[in-house]
């Protein structure tokens, strides 16, 4: 007796009992109430013999409770998004057939759980007695799966991620010394909690380093405001929370002056449009500091807060993480021109081991010990990693040319009449593929034309960038990380 308690991933968890651990839209919780109802959680699994846990992951301290119990009583956790449609739950239910799902008391299930064990996540009061006194031990391999999560979607059919513990505690890790992130940090963000940015990033990490989470239950830019000038340092979020805190800054000084204070901004999740960063840095003197990464790799790259990345870069490797780029042939190159296009393999102990019942999948996308990401970049004469886009949809062949995307996105994005610009490929005779330009107008007045948009690309880069084809929409697909979802733009709406 009198021994600390640890566990492999947090190791403060019993430490600090009146320390404030998590707060959801105004429901917190201590590390002292979070451990006792983790560890009584925990206690019941391992008891009740769970293999694989999935987890009803609503925005709320139950959703943190429950990951925390599964890792601590090394029962494999799926997170479930409370908000997908019946048919992809079932596939994901199908998929991982969990034999226990953890639901937040009061949340409206949906018929495809009917069948499945449920167990309502209870504030358990119990003292926070760790597990091993129960004879249960709370040591695990740090090979053993931790989380099971579902990538999302974007390209395909979701698959299950399977994240070995040690992944979940190196890239903390490494992402704590990139960042300076540390326990004294109040993290704010509104993400979902089914994704590595919003769970594992967003959750786990403040509880790993013992810091404080408040979560906003829903994004608003009030909200931001409020959780950053009422003692948050850390905002995470998305390009599009940050397209709105952009558009919302030179109109309210208190945001302004909460962005300003702020000590760390951060976007990942998908490509952070050039002129929002410039909008955000103009208005209060912040560079929002991007990160790249995948469910499948955690986080392999990031800009250093005050480091000298150049901006619409994704910055450096973090510590431990290896990242290369390979060419067609699959040869690794490196080309520190900015301009040499290649493939991003990812390799370290941030990685995932397998898709979860897809052992070709898992073959394919390995180059020994090398992760293929289908992610295609060039390298800055920093080695900083400028993200041209996914080779599936962001990357367009015409005549002879490789076009990124999101260069022409960028450029679309800053003339005044453009609220969200996407750019396509799409099967040309002459070409090809030729570059389509799918448009929200802003909304200020007169919509621009097809016309005056083309030839804005086309003063800006060079002639085979301009796009053939504008298309204008009230608002582009994406999915819940505000991904947009480049499959359903297409010229034909039954294809
Ligand atoms: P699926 O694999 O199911 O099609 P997905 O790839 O969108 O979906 P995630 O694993 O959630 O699922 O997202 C990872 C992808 O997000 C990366 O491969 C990359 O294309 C994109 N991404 C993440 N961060 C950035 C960033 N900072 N800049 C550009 N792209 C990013
Ligand atoms: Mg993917």
């Amino acid at each position: 007796e009198g021994e600390q308690p640890v566990s492999d991933l947090f190791p403060t968890l019993y430490t600090a009992p009146e320390r404030p651990a998590l707060r959801f839209d105004g429901r917190g919780l201590s590390y002292g109430e979070l451990a006792a109802a983790a560890t009584g959680l925990a206690r019941r699994m391992r008891e009740g013999g769970a293999a694989r846990v999935a987890l009803w992951a609503t925005p709320t301290v139950e959703t943190a409770v429950g990951v925390v119990a599964g890792l601590l009583a090394g029962v494999p956790v799926v997170p479930l998004n409370p908000r997908t449609g019946e048919r992809e739950l079932a596939h994901i239910l199908a998929d991982s057939d969990p034999d226990l799902v953890l639901v937040t008391p009061g949340a409206p299930l949906p018929d495809v759980l009917g069948g499945r064990t449920t167990l309502e996540v209870g504030e358990v009061s119990e003292a926070a007695a760790p597990l091993e006194r129960d004879g249960l031990p709370v040591t695990h391999d740090p090979l053993s799966p931790a989380l099971v999560v579902y990538t999302s979607g974007t390209t395909g059919p979701p698959k299950g991620a399977v994240l070995p513990r040690r992944a979940i505690a190196a890239n903390l890790d490494a992402l704590a010394e990139a960042w300076k992130w540390t326990g004294a940090d109040v993290l704010v963000h509104a993400l979902p909690l089914f994704h590595v940015h919003g769970l594992i990033l967003g959750v786990l990490g403040p509880l790993r380093l013992g810091g404080e989470l408040r979560h906003l239950g829903r994004f608003s830019v009030a909200g931001v405001a409020r959780e950053l000038a009422g003692g948050g340092t850390v905002l995470f979020g998305v390009p599009t929370m940050y397209h709105r805190l952009a558009e919302a800054v030179d109109g309210d000084p208190e945001l302004r002056a909460a962005l300003t204070d702020a000590r760390l901004l951060v976007s990942g999740s998908a490509a952070l449009p050039l002129p929002v960063l410039r909008r955000i840095e103009t208005a209060t003197g912040r560079r929002i500091v991007e990160r790249y990464g995948m469910t499948e790799t955690l986080i392999s790259t990031s800009v250093r807060p005050g480091g000298g990345s150049a901006p619409g870069t994704v910055g450096l490797p973090l510590h431990g993480v290896g990242v290369r780029l390979v060419d067609e042939d699959g040869t690794a190159f490196d080309i520190r021109d900015g301009q040499t296009i290649g493939e991003v393999q990812v390799r370290g102990e941030q990685l995932f081991t397998e898709y979860l019942n897809r052992p070709d999948a898992t073959a394919a996308a390995h180059d020994g010990d090398w992760f293929r990401t289908g992610d295609m970049a060039v390298r800055e004469s920093d080695g900083s990693v400028r993200i041209v886009g996914r080779r599936a949809t962001d990357l367009i062949k015409s005549g002879g040319y490789k076009i990124g995307a999101g260069e022409i996105e960028n450029v679309l994005l800053d003339h005044p009449g453009v609220r969200e610009a996407a750019v396509t490929g799409e099967p040309d005779a002459d070409l090809g593929e030729r570059v389509v330009a799918w448009i929200v107008p802003a909304g200020n007045g007169e919509p621009p034309s097809a016309r005056e948009l083309a030839d804005h690309v086309a003063a800006q880069l060079a002639p085979h960038k301009r796009p053939r084809d504008v298309r204008f929409l009230t608002a582009l697909p994406r999915n819940d990380m505000g991904k947009v979802m480049k499959r359903a733009l297409t010229a034909d709406p039954t294809a």
